[in-house]
């Protein structure tokens, strides 16, 4: 039996699927409200050459369309990697209730790793945190697609080297 957290998190695996499917970093979310999910979204930031245009950023967008209102302070996020600080940024200033995620970015996180942006007593919102949530499965989905990423770099420099000498 899954956990209702779990639950949730496999509706955020299967957007950043999506992505895996464009050839994006594989990161994806869902807003839940009511026990319902309101907003999904997945990393598009190659296929919309834009860095604004990560998971978390495109489902608060729907979520805040759908309620009509900016704050979403019942709201539950649930994301397969670790906000960065953009993201972290806009989860306080949207006044998320809670986030939960399920692998950490060591180098990039901003949600504990690098820093703890959605739980600083400095600003005026604190968002509750759960990680660790189907981290294992999440983590494979993201080295296996940076290991494939390699294989097709190393083929592509293979290839040209073969026309640079022929
Ligand atoms: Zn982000």
């Amino acid at each position: 039996m899954l956990t209702k957290d779990e639950k949730y998190m496999k509706e955020a695996i299967k957007q950043a699927k999506k992505a895996l499917k464009i050839d994006e970093v594989p990161i994806g979310c869902v807003i839940v409200q009511d026990d319902k999910i309101i907003a999904r979204g997945y990393n598009k930031r190659n296929q919309k050459g834009s860095v604004l245009e990560h998971a978390e950023i495109s489902a608060i967008k729907k979520a805040c369309k759908k309620t009509g209102d900016w704050r979403l302070e019942d709201c539950t996020l649930y994301v397969t990697l670790e906000p960065c600080q953009m993201c972290a940024g806009a989860l306080v200033q949207c006044r998320m209730k809670r986030v939960v995620v399920a692998s950490m970015n060591a180098k990039a996180g901003c949600a504990g790793s690098v820093i703890n942006l959605l739980q600083m007593a400095q600003f005026n919102h604190q968002v509750e945190l759960t990680t660790g949530v189907l981290d294992e499965e999440c983590s494979t989905m993201l080295s296996d697609f940076f290991k494939e990423l390699r294989k097709k770099k190393k083929k592509l420099k293979k290839l040209r080297k073969e026309q640079e000498e022929n």
